[in-house]
């Protein structure tokens, strides 16, 4: 095949049969997002590549390794690798901090990284995220982890487990990182060459390499929880509480630090084992530090990122359900040339009653009509042979139950009639 018919590596198509997985998850994390007082906020799908370096960070894989960039007429452009740089810039650039907090938004969208392609790891893959920014409260906290734990339930997911941690504020973390150069330079050598240079100038992504060797020398690490400051360490107790009073459960993971470097405190991801090795549905946490350091007031933000692919991933391992596609309701099968424009006149008057309506384009035989009307899972067929026209009135047959109803063919009006009146009385039939 040529390589121009070939979709690029790492990419997807959503074909119309699969197409009711994604309305499922897109309709239910609009739906829960609304419901917590979330509206939906749409950004470019690039940015000037300085505002990733600037805030997803320097040191991270996104910006080192996973970036799609151009320079477009000397200007250096980069397609989002993820929602929340983009988001808090349109924030700013908008005004929306200057409005009363907090500022509670949500999206869908593509995201681009140049990864290595593999189940559950694309190179444009979809996020549902929120952002919520100006308030520093653990309520707010656990009100997103919520956000995020009651899409997954809604969905039918079973067996995803919250892992959460806290790395602290800048003046934890400077003692953190301390102690942290410390365990890992008797193996400097043993690193892999992304992470020597990350014991200089970031010791704690090293804990986010996804290398096993740099992984294993990892293990024993000291933990940040043991280096929280004060004011951290009661932030955490109190997200912890909130969560617990609701019946949170969560699990203590002292190795979650986040591969984005904006994160303070909270963080956390929802993980399963039910999809292999990329388990993490949704990840997110607290990011105090970003809109002051993108030239903001400081004014505390949080959120998270749900990875859509993984999750419709889970959805089909655990064999959860999907909203079903709404499938045809009425086919009209014209048998001649005359019928045609009696077919699409009567299909427009359905329509405009919001009932989908459907005739053959293709001049196909009655056999094969019937063929078609039953691969596009069609509830009614009518036949429009010349008799039946001629009479004015012909037979509505529903192909579940092979029942028959009467119909006037005179008129698209007493047609549309008839078909609502026989519709609703099926209808109480089966609810019987
Ligand atoms: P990972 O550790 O799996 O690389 P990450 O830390 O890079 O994840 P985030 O930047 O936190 O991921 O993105 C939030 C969510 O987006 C992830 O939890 C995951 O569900 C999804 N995600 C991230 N990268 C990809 C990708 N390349 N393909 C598909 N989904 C992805
Ligand atoms: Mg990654």
């Amino acid at each position: 095949m040529a390589n121009y018919l070939k979709r690029p590596q790492g990419t997807e198509d959503v074909t119309p049969e699969r197409i009711n997985k994604w309305m499922t998850v897109e309709k239910v994390t609009r739906d829960i997002a609304e419901s917590f007082g979330f509206s939906e906020i749409r950004i470019p799908t690039f940015e000037v590549t300085e505002l990733f370096q600037r805030s997803v960070g320097e040191t991270t894989d996104v910006v080192q390794k996973e970036m799609y960039s151009v320079i477009a007429k000397e200007t250096q452009f980069t397609l989002r690798p993820e929602g929340t740089a983009g988001t808090i810039r349109a924030m700013l650039q908008n005004g929306m901090l200057a409005e009363a907090l907090p500022q509670k938004v949500f999206y869908q969208l593509s995201c681009f990284r140049h990864e290595r392609p593999q189940a559950g790891r694309l190179r444009e893959f979809h996020q549902f995220g929120i952002e919520m920014a100006g308030s520093a409260s653990p309520y707010a906290d656990a009100e997103v982890i919520l956000l995020g734990k009651t899409v997954l339930d809604r969905l039918g997911l079973k067996d995803i487990v919250l892992n959460l941690n806290s790395i602290g504020c800048p003046k934890c973390r400077a003692k953190y990182q301390e102690a942290l150069k410390a365990y890992f330079e008797p193996h400097r050598e043993e690193l892999c060459e992304t992470c020597q240079e990350r014991l200089v100038r970031n010791p704690m992504r090293l804990l986010d390499c996804k290398s096993p060797e740099d992984q294993a020398i990892a293990k024993d690490a000291p933990v940040i929880l043991d280096y929280l400051c004060e004011e951290c360490s009661a932030h955490f107790e109190a997200v912890k509480s909130a969560l617990t009073s609701m019946g949170v459960e969560y699990v203590i993971n002292p190795k979650i630090v986040r591969g984005l470097d904006y994160y303070t405190k909270t963080v956390f991801e929802f993980i399963t084992t039910s999809i292999g090795a990329q388990g993490t549905v949704c990840a997110g946490g607290r990011y105090d530090g970003l809109i002051e350091q993108l030239g903001g007031q400081s004014i505390p933000a949080l959120g998270f990122g749900m990875g859509l692919e993984r999750l419709i991933l889970t959805m089909e391992q655990q064999g959860c359900a999907f909203f079903e596609e709404k499938k045809c309701d009425v086919y009209l099968a014209p048998m001649d040339a005359d019928a045609k424009p009696v077919a699409l006149k009567y299909a427009y008057a359905l329509r405009e009653m919001g009932v989908r309506a459907e005739f053959d384009l293709l001049d196909r035989s009655f056999k094969s009509q019937m063929k078609y009307a039953n691969k596009l899972g069609t509830k009614y067929l009518v036949v429009l042979g010349s008799n039946e026209l001629e009479q004015g009135r012909g037979q509505i047959k529903n192909m579940e139950t092979g029942k028959q109803h009467e119909i006037r063919l005179d008129s698209a009006a007493n047609f549309a009639e008839d078909y609502s009146g026989i519709s609703l009385a099926e209808m109480f039939d089966t609810a019987e």
